[in-house]
C-alpha cells in the first residue's frame, strides 16, 4: 500500500516511470544532501585541474562526447523516448541538437577572450597598460527539467566546461537517465574526475544541498518559476542563470499566408505535449480572419495522432505524470467553468490529453495568465495591431513570441514592443537555434543560454593592470 505520510523515509532508489504506461524502466539512487555536499567537495578538489585545462584540451573532450553521442545516438533516442514524454520522432531531433550543442561549445571555446582595457583614458594613469581575460566561476551546478532531458543538460555541461568550470548536474527525478548516459560520454572522452558529475535526487533535498552549499559559485537553473524563485531565496549570494517558463503568443495579422502559418503553429502548440517553454499557448488572430484561422487551427488539431511514443506514425506524446495530467485537465475545467468552449480536444486517457483548443476563455483564467505546460492552446480575436500587442504583453512572462504577417513594416513595429526575449517573424514562438541568445525576461527568468552567450555568464573578467616604469625622458 503507498505511504502518503510525507514524512516517511523515502527509499534510496527512485524509481524512473515511462509516463505512457508509468511501467518502471531503470532505478537511479535517490542520492541525500550529505551526498550532494560529498560530490560539491570533489568538484571544489577538482577546480583547479578544470582551470588549468588548457583550450584545446577541452575542445578535444567535448568533440569526443559529442562524437560518443553521435555514435552511440539510438541508445540515446530510444533513452529520451522512454523516460520522457517525446515521440521517437522528437527524441531523434534533441539528440541531434544535443550533438549540436557540444561541438558549438567546443567551437566557443577558442572565443573565451578578454579585452584591452585604455587605462591612459584618465589623467594620471598614462602610465597604466592591462587587459582583461575571462577566469572560470568555479563549481556550477545544474539544475535541469524534464521536457529536454539530454540537449538542456548539454547546453549546461558544454559551456561549463569550455569555460574551464567544474558542473554538477541534477536532473529531473523523471528523466535522470539521459543525463547519466552523458557523462557515459564524458568518461569516455577522458574528462577527469570531479570536473562532471551527475547527481540524481529529489530537488528538495539533494537539490537544495547543492543550491546551499557556499561552495556552489553559480546555480544554472532551468525549470517552473516557482522553483527557480525558491533557488535564489535558499542559494544566496552566488551568480544565478534562470531560464524559466512562459506562456507565449503567437500573433496572425490579416495578411498572413494561413496554409503556410497553420502548421507552423500546430506544431508549436504540440511539441513535447505541450511541455515546451516555448509552447505556443495564446493564439492571437486578427478578427477578420478569425473564424477561418480558427477553425483551420481547431481542424488541424483534431487530426494530430497522440498516443504510443515509440511508434514513428505518433505526433504527440503523454504528459509526464499522472499529477501533471490532473492539472492540465483542471486548467481546462476550470476555463469551461468560467465560460470558455472547447472546439477540439479536451479528453484525457491515462497520462494523455488530446490536443485542446479553446476559445473565450476569460483573461483571468489559469490558462489565460500562467503556463499550463501541456498541449493546450488558447485563442482569441484582436482588432488591431495595439491591442494584439497589449494581450501580447498581459502576463508576466516573456520568452518569445511569433507574429504571423506578409508586411515588414508590422512585422518590425510589433517585435518591437513585444516585451520578450525573442520574436520569430512568420514563425509560432516555438523555435531556438541552440547558437542564438536565449532567454526570458519579466518571469521567465534571468541572463541567457545559447552557448557563447551562456559562457560569458559561466566566466568572470579578471583584470590584469601594469602600472609601467618608463625610463626618464621616454615619450
Ligand atoms: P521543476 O521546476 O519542477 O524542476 C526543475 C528541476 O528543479 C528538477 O531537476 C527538480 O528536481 C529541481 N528542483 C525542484 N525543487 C528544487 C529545490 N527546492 N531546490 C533545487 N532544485 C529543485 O520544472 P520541470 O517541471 O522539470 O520543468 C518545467 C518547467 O521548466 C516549465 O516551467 C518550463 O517552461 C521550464 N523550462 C524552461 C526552459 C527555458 O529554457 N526557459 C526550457 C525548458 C523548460
Amino acid at each position: 500500500m503507498a505511504n502518503n505520510d510525507p514524512k516517511a523515509k523515502k527509499p534510496r532508489q527512485i524509481d524512473v516511470l515511462d509516463p505512457q504506461d508509468d511501467s518502471v524502466i531503470d532505478q537511479v539512487p535517490r542520492h541525500t544532501a550529505q551526498e550532494m555536499h560529498e560530490a560539491v567537495g570533489r568538484a571544489a578538489h577538482a577546480t583547479e585541474r578544470a582551470t588549468r585545462m588548457p583550450v584545446h584540451e577541452r575542445m578535444r573532450v567535448l568533440r569526443d562526447a559529442a562524437d560518443y553521442v553521435e555514435n552511440h545516438r539510438q541508445d540515446f533516442v530510444e533513452t529520451i523516448a522512454r523516460e520522457g514524454v517525446k515521440t521517437i520522432n522528437e527524441a531523434r531531433s534533441e539528440v541531434a541538437r544535443a550533438i549540436w550543442t557540444l561541438r558549438l561549445s567546443a567551437d566557443e571555446t577558442r572565443r573565451i577572450v578578454g579585452n584591452t582595457i585604455a587605462f591612459d583614458q584618465r589623467p594620471g594613469s598614462e602610465n597604466r597598460f592591462g587587459y582583461s581575460r575571462r577566469i572560470p566561476v568555479g563549481v556550477i551546478g545544474a539544475i535541469t527539467p524534464f521536457n529536454d532531458p539530454l540537449n538542456l543538460v548539454c547546453h549546461k555541461v558544454g559551456p561549463a566546461i569550455a569555460g574551464g568550470n567544474t558542473v554538477i548536474v541534477k536532473p529531473h527525478s523523471a528523466t535522470p537517465l539521459s543525463a547519466l548516459k552523458l557523462a557515459e560520454a564524458f568518461e569516455y572522452a577522458g574528462v577527469e574526475e570531479g570536473i562532471l558529475q551527475v547527481i540524481t535526487g529529489d530537488g528538495s533535498d539533494a537539490g537544495d544541498a547543492l543550491v546551499t552549499d557556499e561552495r556552489v559559485r553559480m546555480i544554472s537553473f532551468t525549470g517552473g518559476r516557482k522553483t527557480g524563485t525558491k533557488i535564489i531565496q535558499r542559494g544566496g549570494l552566488k551568480k544565478y542563470g534562470m531560464e524559466l517558463g512562459s506562456n507565449s503568443p503567437t500573433i496572425v495579422m490579416d495578411d498572413a499566408d494561413l496554409e503556410q502559418a497553420i502548421p507552423m503553429i500546430v506544431g508549436g502548440a504540440i511539441a513535447a505535449a505541450g511541455q515546451n517553454c516555448l509552447h505556443v499557448q495564446r493564439l492571437l488572430l486578427h478578427e477578420s480572419i478569425y473564424e477561418r484561422a480558427r477553425d483551420m487551427f481547431a481542424e488541424a488539431m483534431s487530426r494530430i495522432r497522440y498516443g504510443d511514443k515509440r511508434s514513428e506514425d505518433t505526433d504527440m506524446g503523454p504528459l509526464i505524470d499522472r499529477a501533471a495530467a490532473d492539472r492540465v485537465e483542471q486548467g481546462i475545467r476550470e476555463a469551461l467553468d468560467a465560460g470558455a468552449r472547447c472546439l477540439t480536444g479536451g479528453e484525457r486517457d491515462g497520462n494523455f490529453l488530446a490536443p485542446t483548443v479553446l476559445e473565450n476563455v476569460p483573461d483571468t483564467a489559469e490558462v489565460a495568465v500562467e503556463e499550463v505546460f501541456g498541449p493546450v492552446t488558447c485563442v482569441s480575436p484582436f482588432r488591431d495591431e495595439d491591442e494584439a500587442i497589449a494581450r501580447a504583453n498581459a502576463v508576466d512572462y516573456g520568452l518569445q513570441a511569433g507574429i504571423f504577417t506578409s508586411n515588414v513594416d508590422t512585422a518590425f513595429r510589433i517585435a518591437d514592443a513585444l516585451e520578450c526575449g525573442g520574436v520569430m517573424i512568420n514563425d509560432s514562438s516555438d523555435y531556438r537555434l541552440d547558437a542564438m541568445p536565449f532567454g526570458g525576461v519579466k518571469g521567465s527568468g534571468i541572463g541567457r543560454e545559447g552557448v557563447g552567450y551562456v559562457l560569458n555568464e559561466m566566466t568572470e573578467p579578471k583584470v590584469y593592470c601594469f602600472n609601467i616604469r618608463f625610463p626618464r625622458g621616454w615619450t
